[in-house]
């Protein structure tokens, strides 16, 4: 980047160092390439002007030009307003203010033309706007008309100051029409012609004050495919290089792993299982470290495959670990693991917050000398001091739920100077787009097939008047041996869980199944007593099981068949998903019942449908992406890494599959960008690079 754009943005004209401080502070624009990144995130169309009578209301805010034939102020109090009629020959209509209606008086004159621009409504059998863009229309001005418009978000308080949108619109075309405005292009030339992308500083000039709309749109493009691919060539340089650099133990030897197959397998592997299994085994064998992403429906039976790959570390004098986000799955995943080592005579041993010091200190020794070989727990297991004699394979359940940082931190926990095999476990589904963002950077494993014998859920929809007739199929389900769960939303107010519905829930389902035993888990039980409950219902003591969402992610009881949901709507969609994959893991039957209100909100309806319509955990995924947007499905900690300035994963598929192709030919040909026609990109990377270290730092 040149000195142009690093110059502080005090120094642009009509800017100075109270409002640069205000730029600092609101928007995070330091210099002028901050403000030229400071990217429109619409634009209004002032290309035509429309004829009263061709107005409609679902047109976006629009222009109308005309002439105010009078003004009156109607109502009272509260709803009192100026009302001014306007009319262009073609028909009338009303604009309306409520507010500053003495200083709009004022300023309106009679009888001269206006030009006028917003959001047309249709009222009491005639169009209006309310509080539109208003100014004397002026012949001669050429910027009125026949453009499209920038609007950039702005802040309260930065338009107290008057830094509203229009005056960022006019620094910002100062800057473009300085002659020192010019950006490298650091994109390969060939991919320059393949794709006719616009040069860099004729993008940003497009994006900010577009000619047309094909010119934006062609802007938008090269800056998106630009932004996608910056990221991809990050993400897989990341993995080229550990390919190249970071050495992973081999572990040829599977003797474990033939047993426990022969003697031990509790069920036959589906195709994909042993498939996945095989390309985990071909990982270990390289002597590059494995990083593997493995992604798989709920119920596809990813702890078994965990627990093979385990094997294979064992059976090379390795240990292995596994970690997973909740207390309630940690403690799952060691009693199924369990099981299965104690067929083998493997020591396996479980680390979480609850695990007293004691404990801890035998369990240190053991990890130490080698004879713990196995250790689940959460993500007590990384800020323990817990170190491995020579830990061969860590598995990270539920990835998503830790951010990128901890999952280094995991390397870091053997004493051998190799670091350990990676296996990433996601059991909710994500979007494709959002895989190759936030594990672009591992290899993939997909397992998409589930065991054999597995009826789909059936989802239906209820509501409040099904309830006795949805009682009555529980009963009838419980009869035949089944059990059920019955799930309740927590309802948050200021920051406190409201377990009130839950308690009622509780009491009425007692009510209802007196011949039958009902157990409840929530958050706010110590995991003593949630695990006590859980062993309950798996045993079948207890027949119902109502729940809050802790039971959401991997809990397993093969026999339970029926999952109802009260309030389904409050819920979001990959947490029904998860919710319903609870059931449906053994050879009968299952159903899901979502009950709702009546009255549900367009996103909640297409919620419920969705999920009425599909198992699909990829579909469902997709869905929520779009009505969510990408950061907010991920939750907090990877949203960063997931909102782009001008990329949109939810919108954009098709050109990260083209920005990540890109990335990924010019790696296998130049891994260490050292071609020539390489060169500008390099230098791009390492100093967008040094900018993103220095951030992190000061943020
Ligand atoms: P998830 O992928 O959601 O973690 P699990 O590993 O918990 O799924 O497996 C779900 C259920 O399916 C478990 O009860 C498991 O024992 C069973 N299971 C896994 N693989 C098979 C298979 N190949 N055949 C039959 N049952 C299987
Ligand atoms: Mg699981």
């Amino acid at each position: 980047m040149n000195q142009f754009l690093e110059t502080k943005i005090e120094f642009l004209k009509g800017v100075g160092t109270a409002k640069a401080t205000l730029l600092n502070k609101e928007l995070h624009i330091f210099t002028f390439a901050d403000l030229l990144w400071h990217l429109p995130y619409k634009h209004e169309d002032r290309t035509k002007i429309y004829k009263i009578i061709d107005l409609d209301e679902n047109l976006p805010p629009v222009q109308v030009k005309g002439l105010i034939t009078r003004i009156e102020i109607l109502g009272e109090g509260s709803k009192q307003r100026l009302v001014a009629y306007l009319t262009d020959g073609s028909s009338e209509m009303e604009l309306i203010w409520f507010q500053g209606i003495a200083w709009v008086k004022k300023s309106l004159q009679l009888q001269v033309t206006y030009l006028v621009f917003g959001k047309v409504q249709f009222f009491n059998n005639r169009f209006s706007m309310v509080h539109p863009e208003i100014e004397l229309f002026d012949e001669t001005a050429k910027q009125q008309t026949g453009f499209l418009q920038p609007v950039y978000h702005t802040t309260e308080v930065l338009k107290k100051k008057f830094i509203s949108s229009k005056v960022i619109a006019k620094w910002i075309r100062t800057l473009l029409e300085q002659p020192q405005f010019t950006i490298e292009e650091f994109l390969p030339s060939y991919l320059v012609e393949q794709y006719k992308f616009l040069s860099p500083t004729e993008a940003l000039r497009q994006i900010h004050f577009p000619q047309n709309s094909e010119q934006l749109h062609k802007a938008k493009f090269r800056l998106k495919f630009e932004e996608l691919f910056l990221v991809q060539i990050k993400l897989l340089s990341q993995k080229t290089y550990r390919k190249i650099y970071y050495k992973g133990q081999v572990f040829q030897n599977t003797h474990l792993l033939t047993k426990f197959y022969n003697q031990h397998l509790p069920f036959e592997l589906t195709n994909a299982q042993k498939r996945v299994v095989k390309e985990i085994y071909k990982d270990m064998t390289t002597g590059k470290q494995m990083n593997r992403l493995l992604q798989g429906d709920v119920g596809s039976g990813k702890t078994i495959v965990a627990f093979l790959s385990m094997l294979i570390a064992l059976s090379n004098q390795a240990q292995a670990c596994m970690m997973a986000p909740t207390e309630l799955l940690a403690e799952q995943h060691f009693h199924s693991l369990k099981t299965y080592a104690e067929k083998l005579g493997i020591t396996i041993d479980l680390l979480t917050g609850s695990t007293s010091n004691r404990e801890r200190r035998i369990m240190h020794e053991r990890l130490m000398n080698g004879n713990l070989k196995i250790l689940i727990g959460t993500h007590a297991l990384i800020e323990d001091s817990v170190q491995f004699e020579n830990l061969g394979l860590c598995i990270i359940d539920e990835q998503h739920r830790f951010g990128v940082e901890q999952r280094a931190r995991l390397w870091q926990k053997t004493t051998s100077d190799i670091y350990p095999h990676i296996l990433v476990m996601t059991a909710t589904p994500i979007p494709r787009t959002l895989a190759l963002t936030l594990y672009g950077d591992l290899d993939l494993s997909i397992i998409d097939e589930l065991p054999k014998g597995r009826k789909p859920v059936i989802t239906a929809h209820r509501y409040e008047s099904h309830r006795l007739r949805v009682y009555e199929f529980l009963r009838k389900e419980i009869k035949a041996g089944r059990q059920v769960y019955i799930v309740y939303p927590l309802i948050e107010e200021s920051e406190k869980l409201d377990y009130k519905n839950l308690h009622d829930g509780y009491a009425q389902i007692k009510k209802v199944f007196p011949e039958y035993e009902v157990g409840m888990i929530h958050g706010k039980m110590s995991s003593a007593e949630k695990d006590l409950e859980m062993q309950r219902f798996k045993r079948n003591e207890t027949q119902i099981m109502v729940a809050t969402t802790v039971i959401e992610v991997g809990v397993d009881v093969p026999n339970a068949t029926v999952m109802v949901i009260e309030d389904a709507q409050r819920f979001g969609l990959s947490q029904l998903h998860q919710l319903r994959g609870r059931v449906g893991r053994g050879a009968e039957q299952s159903y899901c019942i979502l009950m709702t209100d009546y009255k549900l909100s367009k996103e909640s309806k297409i919620r419920i449908e969705t999920m009425v319509r599909t198992n699909n955990g990829f579909e469902i995924a997709d869905v929520d992406m779009q009505l969510r947007g990408p950061g907010d499905i991920m939750g907090k900690q990877q949203s960063g890494m997931l909102n782009f300035l001008i990329a949109n994963l939810a919108q954009d598929a098709h050109i990260l599959q083209e920005a990540r192709h890109h990335a990924q030919a010019i790696l296998d040909k130049d891994a260490l960008l050292t071609h020539p026609e390489h060169q500008a990109l390099k230098q791009h990377l390492e100093k967008t690079q040094k900018e993103a270290t220095f951030w992190s730092r000061v943020g």
